[in-house]
């Protein structure tokens, strides 16, 4: 029982660094969920086809995915928000407006649609 703890310690660094360096060699262009979909399958493939050799492939399986999909799962969540500019408030990514403070987002250089055509 306690090697197999200290077996997914090893996997949860392990494929914390190799998520790390996956997502890092695929730049900034690459959007944040992307990034942690391709860091996921790519580690996946690499852990179980390295670690198979050593521990048997269902072994591998069981340590490295469920190590795999606590970062996939943290990855996804931090994608999905943002800290706000102003406040520095945790806020949703897609928000217009701070919940926090206020203020407004400027999403991509398009908040200054206000429609001024009022007769
Ligand atoms: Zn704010």
């Amino acid at each position: 029982m306690g090697v197999l703890i200290g077996q997914l310690i090893g996997a949860l660094i392990i494929t914390f660094a190799l998520t790390r360096l996956v997502k890092w060699a695929l730049g900034k262009k690459v959007d944040a969920n992307t990034k942690a979909f391709l860091a996921f399958t790519i580690v996946v493939l690499f852990a179980l086809g390295l670690a198979s050799h050593t521990m048997g492939f269902w072994e591998a399986f069981l340590t490295y995915v469920p190590a795999l999909l606590i970062w996939l799962l943290m990855d996804l969540i931090r994608a999905r928000n943002m800290n706000c500019p102003f406040c520095g408030e945790i806020i949703k990514r897609k928000a217009i407006l701070c919940k926090h403070c206020g203020k407004e987002i400027s999403t991509s250089g398009i908040s200054s649609s206000h429609t001024e055509n009022k007769i």
